[in-house]
């Protein structure tokens, strides 16, 4: 008798069409196997959200089915949203290296969330999760403890990148990439990759760590007068290790500014992924004691974020006070949409007599996902006979196709996926199914809001709000012309306000008042019928909340 022939598909709940929010789900027969479960930071156009998570339905609703959960790396578009999934489904076993396993355990003391099952694993380790194998396979990247995996399935490998770039000179405790690993996993046969495609549009290679190392080792020789504060991405271990190096060779003591810096840091140091002279380290407050040239601070901030240790310093809210006589360096490059509030930074940092370094004036910064030419060779090692491109806008997935196209995968054998697309892998080629629900969840300091609660924050912020306060008498079934109108962010000349008081009356007088007053019916119809009428009048669309109120004086008679 011949075993029962299970399909295999993959699942995209999050992470393609968009940097963030990464949540990939491989499914074979009944069996989920998930990678990543990442967060979206909230931009301008998501008023009062803390984080954009994904939509677990999916997940939810096959939750007995799901045999684990493997993480590719401790980035926040990859881990981010773990403690919100464990809050649904409490049980899932989760794998991944040291660094990430510790950030999400952070993450998790943090929600008070004390059902996870964490696992640490090392590059080469194999995984069995149901019917999947999952070998982790260490690659390099902004943050160390980052893996590609390399999942065998009863069909064929599938092959998922992770983020990564080709580092030949790799610092610290990340060992060089090993292309021929890669070429191994090449030769055993992959039946699909799904490749990161952040940088594709940048030609050539990404330069090594290392050189930031020699650019920043330049400026502390040149700066022996100076106290130097550097800001840079808490989770970049690496970065940190050789900034601390330098401040220690230079004869500096060193602090770090910033919740996330000073807790990743610890953590790292604990962990030995951080090496250095305890006896160099001082707390931020201190740092003040000793003098200034021979001292360095390494903080948060580098995409200025509003709360963040730099943005504090620059607005002269900080312990730190930034004078003349501070070379301040940001050794990072700004994400798309974060350059105007960095620029306010560094425009308040000049202010306060600081030298301010940044950007592209030096090799400050390199970037951790790969770029053309380290995506050609990744998709030339493995050579997948079917491939889907993932981790980037539409366009990034639209170019990522078209390389893997050149590099001779046919175009029939190449998907781009949309968030909520079901793609089964067949033997001949790719298949998409009906799309599951999937899409975006917001989350603030209470807990989880819904698409239509951020539509009405928007249109708050942007277009203001009538309060329309109605005395109705439910007995006679009267409502008095005492109608009040409140109006914030929208400005109400005398003839809107009677415009909005006849359509009160309008919406009342079209109530069928044979039946008992129906109050929510009232409401929506007059909110419906004023914000209506002001779109045109003033072609801002007002959110308009008319509050009955019970009105029994005689007023009436
Ligand atoms: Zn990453
Ligand atoms: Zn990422």
């Amino acid at each position: 008798m011949s075993k029962k022939y299970n399909p295999l598909s993959v699942l995209f709940l999050g992470g393609v069409g968009e940097i963030g929010k990464n949540l990939t789900a491989i499914k074979y027969g009944e069996e989920i196997l998930i990678v990543d479960c990442g967060s979206t930071f909230p931009s301008p156009d998501t008023p009062g959200v803390d984080l954009i998570i994904p939509d677990f339905s999916y997940l939810k609703e096959h939750k007995d089915n799901i045999v684990g959960l493997v993480i590719t790396h401790g980035h926040e578009d990859h881990i981010g949203s773990i403690p919100y999934l464990l809050q649904e489904i409490p049980n899932i076993p989760i794998y991944g290296s040291d660094l990430a396993i510790a950030l999400i355990n952070h993450k998790l003391v943090e929600k008070k969330v004390n059902t996870a099952k964490l696992n640490v694993v090392k590059a080469e380790d194999k995984v069995k999760l149901g019917s999947f194998t999952v070998e982790f396979v260490q690659v390099a990247h902004s943050i160390i403890g980052a893996f590609a995996l390399a999942i065998t399935t009863p069909h064929g490998i599938i092959f998922h990148t992770g983020d990564f770039k080709i580092d030949y000179t790799p610092i610290g405790n990340s060992k060089p990439v090993d292309i021929s690993t890669f070429a191994k996993i090449g030769n055993r046969g992959v039946l699909l990759m799904l490749g990161e495609s952040t940088n594709v549009e940048k030609p050539g290679t990404t330069i090594s760590e290392k050189h930031v190392g020699k650019t920043l080792d330049k400026i502390f020789m040149a700066n022996p007068d100076k106290r130097i504060i550097i800001s840079t991405f808490a989770s970049n271990v690496n970065r940190v290790q050789q900034i601390i190096k330098i401040a220690e060779k230079s004869g500096r003591k060193v602090a770090f500014s910033g919740r996330s810096m000073i807790n990743i840091c610890e953590m790292a140091l604990d962990m030995g992924l951080i090496k250095m002279d305890r006896e160099n380290l001082v707390e931020v407050e201190h740092i003040k004691d000793y003098p200034r040239e021979k001292t360095c601070i390494i903080s948060t901030g580098s995409q200025g974020e509003p709360m963040s240790a730099l943005t504090r310093m620059a607005n002269g809210m900080d312990k730190v006070v930034v004078q003349d006589g501070d070379l301040i360096i940001l050794s990072s490059s700004a994400i798309p949409g974060n350059e105007k509030a960095i620029y306010t930074i560094i425009n308040n940092l000049y202010k306060r007599g600081a030298k301010v370094m940044y950007g592209s004036l030096e090799e400050l910064h390199v970037s951790g996902h790969a770029c053309r030419e380290e995506l050609k060779m990744m998709l030339s090692l493995i050579r997948p006979k079917f491939f889907i491109p993932v981790h980037g806008e539409y366009r990034h997935l639209k170019q990522h196709a078209k390389l893997a196209q050149d590099l001779g995968i046919p175009e029939s054998h190449i998907e781009i996926a949309e968030i909520g697309d079901e793609i089964e892998i067949k033997t001949k080629k790719l298949q998409r199914l009906e799309p599951v629900q999937a899409g975006a969840m917001y989350v603030d300091g209470f807990g989880k809001i819904s698409h239509d609660q951020i539509k009405e924050r928007r249109q708050l912020s942007n277009e203001g709000v009538i309060v329309c306060v109605c005395r109705v008498n439910k007995t006679t079934k009267m409502l008095s012309d005492n109608i009040q109108i409140e109006a914030r962010g929208i400005e109400l000349r005398e003839e809107d306000i009677a415009e909005v008081k006849m359509y009160i009356m309008k919406a009342f007088s079209s109530m069928d008042l044979e039946k008992p007053f129906n109050e929510k019916e009232f409401e929506k119809s007059a909110a419906k019928k004023v914000a209506n009428r002001m779109a045109k009048l003033t072609t801002q669309k007002p959110v308009v909340i008319p509050i009955v109120i019970e009105d029994n004086s005689d007023f009436y008679e």
